[in-house]
């Protein structure tokens, strides 16, 4: 019997700023590709750049997370925890003799450096401690420890994404695993971190790809099995240029806040850069049972807003009305100009399977119910204000005396309305635009007998009443 290890891969973000959707997108293929092979999907906060690393960040990280549904199968892994471990491990390097200790000091460092650009070479380490004893160095000199790096030959990935890439070993120097005060760099800290989670595949951005080779060399010196590696295109903007605020939003949290549904942001961050036939609009489960590396092309991908705009549209429309009513109950709450109390609500919610079919965004969606809980007197736009002609007012006053005694469903106000307009030899459109500008301030609401209903009778009357009676 074969003993295929259970696959198991992580999302490791530097908590140094924000959730960029290309690190949602590097988390998504990971919980996918995971989830798809009956694996495990583990979170590695990587907070070794104490400087830059804040708890603010990190909560950031796990909220955004939490919001995608991409939560992890264990609490995350601190790296800074770990820190005793990476030492162990360089340590048990320079015992096998697969790393050294570098006593070059800052100074001969800058001078290297300054000495290779001018002759136009790459700064790399130039060896110098790699065959010296320890003992040459003077007492208490502080010193590095670098990995003895191979110097034949070539190191190689067979990436599952990029195909095979390869790198003389010529080209890469005898990197530092552990600086002189003790903290390991951050190269070393993922493999050691990666080896003792058991991660089998390591997917993330391709801008990583350059450091996989130094990685895998300590996968070698270690003797470990390397896992496989699969380097992701980056997102673009429409421009071409890497995603940034100028582009747009970047930001996990900014796109909640702009009134996108986690499960359209995710179908829309699967479909940029992997692709499954023609299928456009797929929920996380058919995204679950579709999944693999070979759908995920080498090109980068370009961040298409407008298309985002329209997924989410499409994912409104299907989402449920008690959860969209209370997205939008919270969104309005925040506006001082509305009263939100219980009946308030309640229109929002009796109101909802009509008000989705018109938004795009969670905000558009808010926006448009905000006239149901707006007090009296409301406020007109112009467009909504020329509806409302001195005829139009006695009109409405006129039909205020037919609602009176109308039952109030959609069925029965539509009715009654059509009834009035026949009475009144006018066409329906001709007493439901005046009527909808008198009851939402605006000329767009859904349809006029949807609206009726959800106000209510006292509130329809009384919306009436403030225009006829003006
Ligand atoms: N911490 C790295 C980053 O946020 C990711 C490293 C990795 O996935 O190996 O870019």
């Amino acid at each position: 019997m074969t003993d295929t290890p259970r696959i198991r891969t992580r999302f490791a973000p530097s908590p140094t700023g924000l959730l960029h959707i290309g690190g949602a997108r590097t988390a998504l293929f990971n919980f996918l590709f995971a989830r798809h092979h009956g694996g495990e999907f583990l979170l590695r906060i990587e907070d070794t750049d104490r400087a830059r690393s804040t708890a603010e960040a990190t909560q950031v990280i796990l909220d955004g997370l939490a919001w995608l549904g991409l939560t992890a199968d264990a609490p995350p892994v601190y790296q800074t925890s770990r820190e005793a471990r990476h030492r162990e491990v360089a340590l048990q390097l320079l015992e096998q003799g697969n790393s050294y200790r570098c006593f070059a000091t800052k100074e001969e460092l800058d001078q290297m450096r300054a000495e290779a650009i001018a002759a136009g070479r790459p700064p790399r380490y130039d060896g110098r401690w790699r065959d010296r004893d320890a003992s040459e160095a003077p007492e208490g000199t502080p010193f590095a420890i670098r990995l003895r790096a191979p110097r034949e030959g070539a190191t190689e990935v067979d990436d599952l994404v990029q195909g095979t890439v390869r790198v003389a070993n010529a080209e890469l120097d005898d990197m530092i695993i552990l600086r002189s005060d003790g903290t390991p760099t951050y190269l070393h800290a993922v493999v050691v971190d990666d080896h003792d989670m058991g991660i089998t595949h390591v997917i993330r951005g391709d801008d990583h790809l350059t450091n996989t080779f130094r990685q895998i060399q300590i996968y070698h010196a270690m003797g470990w099995e390397t896992p496989r590696f699969a380097h992701i295109p980056l997102i673009h903007g429409a421009d071409g240029a890497k995603l940034s605020k100028r582009h747009g939003a970047v930001s996990v949290l900014e796109f909640e806040r702009e009134g996108f549904l986690p499960e359209a942001l995710c179908n829309y961050l699967l479909r940029l850069g992997w692709g499954h036939g023609d299928a456009e609009i797929l929920s996380r489960d058919e995204a679950i049972s579709l999944f693999d590396l070979d759908g995920v092309g080498r090109a980068a991908s370009r961040m298409d807003y407008a298309k985002l705009t329209h997924l989410n549209g499409v994912w409104l429309r299907q989402a449920d009305d008690a959860r969209l009513a209370e997205d939008v109950i919270r969104r309005l709450s925040e506006n001082r100009d509305l009263t939100l109390d219980d009946t308030a609500k309640a229109r929002i919610q009796l109101l909802m399977p009509a008000l989705k079919e018109r938004a795009k965004t969670l905000v558009e969606l808010a926006q448009s119910a905000a006239f149901l809980a707006r007090p009296l007197p409301l406020p007109f736009e112009p467009k909504a204000e020329a509806q409302l002609t001195e005829e139009a007012r006695e009109m409405l006053a006129a039909l205020a005396e037919k609602l009176a005694n109308t039952e109030f469903t959609a069925a029965g106000v539509d009715a009654a309305l059509r009834a009035f307009a026949e009475e009144s030899g006018k066409k329906l459109g001709q007493v439901a635009q005046p009527l909808r500008a008198a009851l939402t301030g605006s000329t767009t609401s859904p349809p006029i007998d949807a609206t009726l209903a959800a106000l209510g009778r006292t509130e329809a009357l009384a919306r009436i009443a403030a225009v006829s009676h003006s």
